[in-house]
């Protein structure tokens, strides 16, 4: 055994994600250290991304939330866990941490030799007029679900049940809700919320859902869940709400409008809690997060932070950042038990890769979107589109994938990418997702080697097929063009005249693909032609024709699917 000065006494504050990660692996990595975790709620380590499942009863049993408990801790890893025990400040100078037991009061100092930082980032609620009604909620613990489930389960417990019974039958009174913020949480809980009866309504400030997305690409996840039966009002925030004579709730907005509600989701974003760093003079970066360096140490080479509450490395554009992800803030936590029991490990930095699953569809994305490399002034980057089937056409089940992915046009270094679809998502961003991670350039899309048989992929995979697009481009084999670029070009349309009855594009002369080679006399030379068809396939094949008959012709990148894109799954 070794001495007890040796004994290294590591106290982390917050026990779920981040906090309980790190007390596992540091004590699978050092069985000596003294190890205290402290969590100021009632549960360690509970499945937050499940909360808005549980809402709409998808999982039924809150314990089913409680991935690991207290007695877990303390039963195999021998960590000390306090629940209900808040860190309410942090002395650097003595090394000592000041706890209050939140149920009783009670405060005490515990010294630390290491502080880990896992607070998390608590949900934004603006000082408005009304927010502290009865009736308004947010999803964010396990109690907070509670809260919701009872209220749902009281505000129709008169009624509940009386449906079933033979001879009496009465129909349940159709409750509103109003979910604020079109982000993951208030588009899960309010895809949740519409599962459990309700007639939804989602207010969301900016002029789309899922702020992370583009906005061409953010359209097809409105049109999806509208057609879902998610009300959206965009381009409008709160401004406050009011109890109804009867009780129900008012939420008012900034345009004026008001949405009657019985129940109202909080769901506007999350701030990381630096509290605790600020007052013990830790550095907050840029982005109001605790600033950490790649082995998650603050600026007080004692005391790490992770999770939520800092602020990383984007990988792509080596921006600083706030991730609320599950994903880092774990590997985050791993990091920091490393690092603590001597080993060199290091936070590579953010790709945001992110997954939201609605009415069977699911939207995902991985590094840089368009809008942030413009936002950062690049120019050298191109877009594509494309539409490839989940799997093998022919084998049934088959959904389209809209894809939009970014590369770099002098090197084809791989961006970032975005799909959005009803099957196959999950796994084309994951694979692209390493891709990035390991620098891989669109050369390397194309020639990626991934498992195929015809329930599960195409011999050419969308991942792929992005990559082989994409080098089309770069490689000059197919010049492209965009929508906001067509007016300046001769518009021809290769699709069927069958095609154009239902979506025609105004200006663009016909020719369907099989008879362009016979009618080639009705093509200017001396002009750029841009060849449309639905996908931008059939217009690919165009384009390298009449580049080898000699005409200057480019492809509408994603043709007429690209052009709205909002119809594109049609379920
Ligand atoms: C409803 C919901 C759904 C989500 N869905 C997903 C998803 O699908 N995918 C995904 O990747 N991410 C999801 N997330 C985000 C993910 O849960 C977080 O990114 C992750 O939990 C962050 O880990 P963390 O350790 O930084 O913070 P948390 O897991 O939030 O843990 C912080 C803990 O610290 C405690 N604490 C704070 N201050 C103190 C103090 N002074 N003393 C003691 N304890 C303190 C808090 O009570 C809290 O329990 C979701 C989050 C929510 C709320």
């Amino acid at each position: 055994m070794e001495p007890k000065s040796a004994r290294r006494k590591v106290v982390i504050v917050g026990g779920v994600a981040g906090g309980a990660s790190c007390a596992a692996r540091l004590r699978r990595l050092d069985e000596n250290a003294e190890i205290l975790m402290v969590e100021k709620g009632p549960y360690v380590s509970y499945a937050n991304c499940g909360l808005p499942y549980h809402v709409g009863g998808v999982i039924e049993k809150e314990a089913s939330l409680l991935v690991a408990t207290a007695d877990t801790f303390r039963l195999q890893f021998n960590v000390d866990v306090r629940t209900n025990c808040e860190a309410i400040r942090i002395s650097p100078e003595s090394k000592t941490i000041e706890l209050r037991n939140v149920e009783s009061g009670e405060a005490r100092s515990e010294s630390y030799d290491t502080l880990v930082l896992s607070p998390g980032a608590p949900s934004v609620r603006p000082p408005l007029p009304g927010i502290d009604l009865p009736g308004i909620f947010q999803v964010r613990t396990v109690p907070d679900a509670r809260a919701i489930r009872e209220w749902i389960e009281r505000g129709s417990l008169f009624l509940s049940g009386m449906d079933k019974y033979s001879g009496f039958q009465t129909l349940k009174p159709k409750t509103r809700a109003v979910v604020i913020g079109g982000g993951f949480i208030g588009l899960e809980t309010a895809e949740n919320l519409v599962h459990r009866g309700f007639d939804v309504t989602l207010v969301e400030m900016l002029d789309q859902v899922l702020a992370p997305l583009d906005v061409d690409m953010a359209r097809i996840v409105e049109d999806y869940v509208e057609r879902h039966g998610i009300r959206l009002a965009l381009n409008d925030g709160v401004a406050g709400f009011q109890q109804a004579a009867d009780g129900s709730l008012e939420v008012l907005t900034k345009s004026g409008k008001t949405h009657l509600a019985d129940i109202v989701i909080l769901a506007l974003g999350v701030r990381p809690d630096t509290a605790l760093a600020k007052a013990a003079g830790l550095e907050i970066g840029q982005r109001g997060g605790i600033r950490v360096d790649e082995q998650m140490r603050t600026s007080n080479p004692d005391i790490f932070a992770v999770g939520d509450a800092v602020e990383v490395r984007d990988f792509v554009t080596g921006e600083w950042s706030l991730i609320a992800l599950a994903g880092p803030a774990n590997r985050q936590g791993r990091i920091a038990a490393d690092v603590i029991a001597g080993r060199n490990s290091r936070f590579r930095g953010t790709q945001g890769t992110s997954i939201i699953g609605l009415f069977g569809a699911a939207a995902a994305w991985v590094g840089a979107s368009e809008k942030t490399l413009r936002r950062l002034g690049a120019s050298d980057y191109e877009k594509i589109y494309l539409y490839p089937n989940s799997h093998a056409g022919y084998y049934p089940g088959a959904r389209p994938i809209a894809m939009k992915v970014l590369f770099r046009k002098s090197d084809g270094r791989f961006l970032g990418a975005q799909a959005i679809g009803e099957d196959g998502v999950d796994k084309r961003i994951s694979a692209l997702a390493i891709a990035l991670q390991m620098g891989a350039t669109i050369y390397d899309l194309e020639e990626a080697e991934l498992c195929y048989a015809p329930q599960f992929g195409s011999a050419k995979d969308p991942v792929n097929f992005a990559g082989m697009v994409a080098a089309d481009i770069v490689r000059g084999d197919m010049p492209i063009s965009h929508w906001d670029a067509a007016e300046d070009g001769f518009l021809l349309d290769v699709r069927e005249p069958v095609e154009l009855a239902v979506e025609s594009v105004p200006g663009a002369v016909n020719i369907p693909l099989g008879q362009l080679r016979a009618r080639l006399s009705e093509l200017p030379r001396d002009r750029e032609i841009l060849i449309i068809c639905r996908s931008g396939q059939r217009a690919y094949y165009a384009t390298r024709a009449l580049l080898q008959l000699g005409f200057k012709a480019r492809t509408l990148a994603g043709g007429t699917l690209s052009r709205y894109h909002s119809h594109v799954l049609v379920n």
